[in-house]
């Protein structure tokens, strides 16, 4: 069962710098530039971090049966630059990584999902229903 812990352990991982994110590495079973983190061993917190890079069609492959990506997958794109304000913005409020880490990804999430508002009020019912590439994708 996908849990959204594993999730955040890898977006936490990604931005203090212990794990790459998936767009600087290769995906594990073709070579070509990954995108998402599979939690191939599961969800058991002692494999939260246990993680390998795969591009979107192999990953899909892994999952035949997957309904939809963000289930099962980790797919975020940390630029240089925000992983840097977040440990800055960390320091200058004596925050923990983990908690500004939260505070970005909570911020994060409430931006998609106010764009998303805005963008079918603009273009209608559905219109963005299948649209989930974004810079963060919640489990
Ligand atoms: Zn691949």
């Amino acid at each position: 069962m996908p849990d959204a812990r594993a999730h955040t352990a890898v977006r936490t991982a990604i931005i203090a710098g212990r794990l790459p994110a998936p767009a600087e590495t290769v995906c594990g079973d073709c070579g070509r530039r990954a995108s998402v983190y599979h939690h191939h061993s599961g969800y058991a917190p002692e494999h939260w971090l246990s993680v390998e890079p795969l591009c979107r069609s192999c990953h899909k492959r892994r999952h035949p049966k997957a309904p939809r990506r963000a289930e099962h997958a980790t797919s975020i794109r940390v630029r240089p630059e925000v992983a840097e304000e977040v440990r800055a913005n960390a320091a200058a409020a004596r925050r923990s990584l983990n908690r500004e880490i939260e505070l970005y990804v909570e911020e994060a999430l409430a931006r998609r999902r106010r764009d998303r508002a805005a963008r079918a009020v603009r273009e209608g019912p559905g219109a963005a229903a299948g649209r989930a590439e974004d810079d963060l994708q919640d489990a």
